[in-house]
C-alpha cells in the first residue's frame, strides 16, 4: 500500500470538521470501515444513497458522520431524522449520534414506544436537532403536533427491510407527508426485496447504490459450519457443541417461541448461563437481560428473529442456528451477528431432515462455503474440559509457596490420595466461580428444575466457572 493510499483511508481525508474528528478520535475509531469509506463522501456531497449493508459493519457512523457534519448546531430545530425498526436500535443509533456530535454540540433525541412520551417531548422542546425514532411513536408525536419536521434536510431509513417486515409500511408513508420533499434521503438495508424497491422508487431521488458484497455472510472471518442432527437430538447436540467450543458469548436462533422456551430450559438445566429473549418481555426486563449478557453473567441468548431485532452485541463468538430459517435473508441476518469488524466468528447450523430444503436454498443463494462438523464425542468434551480445568489449576499452582510440598508428597503415597485431591480441586473450583442461570420467566426458573432430571441423566449441574474466565 502506498502512502497516498493510506492517507485517503482516514477520517481526516473526508474533510470533516475538527470537532467531528475529535469526537471520532474519542470513540477510538482509527480507520473508516468499508461502508464508511464508500458512503461518507457521497453523503457529504449530498447524494441520495441506497446502502446494502448489515449491522456490525459500521453503518451507523456511515450516516451519523454526514448527519453531524450537516447539522447547524446553533439551530434549535429538527434538521435530520433517522427511522429505525426497533427501540433498541433507536437507542443505539441515538447514542452513537450523540457521541459523534458531542464536540460539535449536536443534540439527538430517541423517540420510541415503551418510554415516557413526556420525557421525549421535553427533549424535542429542548432543541434536539436529530430525531432517531421508531415509526409508530414518531407518527404519534407528529399527529400531536409535538414533533415538527419542516426543517428536516436529511432523512435516514435504517434497516429498512426490517421496518417493512415489522409492518411499518403505512407509518413510513404517513411520515413522509411531514418531511419536506427538498431533502437528502439515505436508505440502509441488509436485503433489497421488492417492497424496498418500491420505497426507493417513491422516496429517493436518483440514489447511488452501495453494495458491499462481502457483507453477505462472506465476512471472511466467519466460519459457516453445520451439523446434521435429527430434530429430536438437536438440544443434546447443541449442548455438546457448547461444551466443546465454550463460546465466550453466543446467540441461539430458533424459528418458534416454543422452540426458544424448550432450548433455553434444556440448556439451563445443564447449568449453562442462558437466558431467552422473547418479544413480549418488558423493556426493563429486556434491558436487564442485555446488560447481564454484556457483563458476561449470561453467556447464551436464545431468541427468535423477531425477538432478536435490534439487539446489537459486538463480540459474539458464536451464532447457533438451531433451526434453519425459511428465508435465506434471515440466515444472513442471523449469521451477521458474529464476525463484527475485525473479529472472527463461528456460525453453527443444526440441520435436520426438515431443514434440508431451506438449508440448501440458503447455501446456494449465497454460495456459502459450508464446513460440516461432527457431533462432539464425550471423549472430546471431557478432554477439552480437562484441559481447561488444568490450565485454571496451573494458575492456582503459582500461588503455592512450597511450604506444602511435604504434605503433597504424603498425599501422593496415601491410599485415598486421589479422592482427597479430587475433593480439594472441586472445592477450589466451586469457590472461585459461580454460574448464574437466568430465565425471564421467574416461575420457570431452572434452578428449581434441577431435581426433575431423570435418573438416566448423567450430567451434573455445572458450577465452578465464571463466564469469560475460561476460554
Ligand atoms: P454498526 O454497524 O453501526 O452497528 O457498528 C458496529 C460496531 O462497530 C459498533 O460498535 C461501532 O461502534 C463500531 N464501529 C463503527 N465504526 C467503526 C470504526 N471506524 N472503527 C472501529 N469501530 C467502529
Amino acid at each position: 500500500m502506498t502512502t497516498t493510499e493510506i492517507d485517503t483511508k482516514t477520517f481526516r481525508a473526508f474533510g470533516l470538521d475538527e470537532t467531528t474528528l475529535r469526537s471520532i478520535g474519542a470513540m477510538h475509531y482509527e480507520h473508516p470501515t468499508d461502508v464508511q469509506l464508500e458512503a461518507i463522501p457521497l453523503a457529504l456531497a449530498g447524494k441520495d444513497l441506497v446502502v446494502q449493508s448489515r449491522t456490525g459493519t459500521g453503518k451507523t457512523a456511515a450516516f451519523g458522520i454526514p448527519i453531524v457534519e450537516k447539522i447547524d448546531a446553533e439551530g434549535a430545530f429538527v434538521q435530520a431524522m433517522v427511522l429505525t425498526p426497533t427501540r433498541e436500535l433507536t437507542a443505539q443509533v441515538c447514542e452513537e449520534l450523540g457521541r459523534i456530535g458531542h464536540d460539535k454540540g449536536v443534540k439527538a433525541e430517541a423517540i420510541y414506544g415503551g418510554e415516557s412520551i413526556e420525557k421525549q417531548i421535553d427533549g424535542i422542546r429542548a432543541g434536539a436537532q436529530v430525531i432517531v425514532g421508531t415509526p409508530g411513536r414518531v407518527l404519534d408525536l407528529l399527529r400531536r403536533g409535538e414533533l415538527k419536521l419542516g426543517g428536516v434536510r436529511f432523512l435516514v431509513l435504517d434497516e429498512a427491510d426490517k421496518m417493512l417486515d415489522m409492518g411499518f409500511a403505512q407509518e413510513m408513508s404517513d411520515i413522509m407527508h411531514f418531511v419536506p420533499g427538498e431533502r437528502q434521503t439515505c436508505l440502509f438495508s441488509a436485503t433489497i426485496p421488492l417492497g424496498i424497491r418500491g420505497i426507493i422508487h417513491n422516496y429517493l431521488n436518483e440514489p447511488s447504490w452501495i453494495s458491499l458484497s462481502e457483507d453477505f455472510a462472506y465476512v471472511k472471518e466467519v466460519r459457516h459450519t453445520y451439523i446434521m442432527a435429527p430434530a429430536a437430538q438437536k438440544e443434546d447436540v447443541l449442548y455438546k457443541v457448547i461444551e466443546l467450543d465454550q463460546p465466550t458469548a453466543s446467540m441461539i436462533f430458533c424459528n418458534t417461541r416454543n422452540e426458544v422456551r424448550s432450548v433455553s430450559t434444556f440448556l439451563a438445566r445443564q447449568g449453562l448461563p442462558v437466558a431467552m429473549i422473547s418479544s413480549d418481555l418488558t423493556q426493563k426486563k429486556r434491558e436487564q437481560v442485555m446488560s447481564r449478557f454484556r457483563a458476561g453473567t449470561i453467556r447464551h441468548l436464545v431468541a427468535t428473529d423477531v425477538a432478536a431485532r435490534g439487539i446489537d452485541i459486538d463480540d459474539l463468538s458464536h451464532v447457533f442456528i438451531y433451526s434453519t430459517p425459511d428465508s435465506p435473508e434471515d440466515y444472513i441476518h442471523r449469521a451477521g451477528r458474529t464476525g463484527r469488524i475485525g473479529r472472527s466468528g463461528n456460525v453453527v447450523s443444526l440441520v435436520s431432515a426438515n431443514d434440508l430444503v431451506n438449508f440448501n436454498r440458503q447455501a446456494n443463494r449465497y454460495e456459502l462455503e459450508l464446513i460440516e462438523r461432527e457431533v462432539p464425542t464425550a471423549e472430546e468434551i471431557t478432554k477439552r474440559r480437562t484441559e481447561r480445568l488444568l490450565s485454571r489449576l496451573e494458575e492456582v499452582a503459582l500461588e503455592n509457596t512450597g511450604e506444602l510440598t511435604p504434605l503433597v508428597d504424603a498425599l501422593w503415597e496415601h491410599p485415598k490420595g486421589k479422592l482427597i485431591v479430587a475433593a480439594l480441586v472441586k472445592k477450589r473450583l466451586d469457590e472461585t466461580s459461580k454460574v448464574e442461570v437466568v430465565d425471564e420467566d421467574e416461575s420457570d426458573a431452572p434452578k428449581e428444575n434441577v431435581s426433575e432430571r431423570g435418573p438416566g441423566q448423567q450430567r451434573r449441574r455445572r458450577r465452578g466457572r465464571r463466564p469469560r474466565q475460561v476460554s
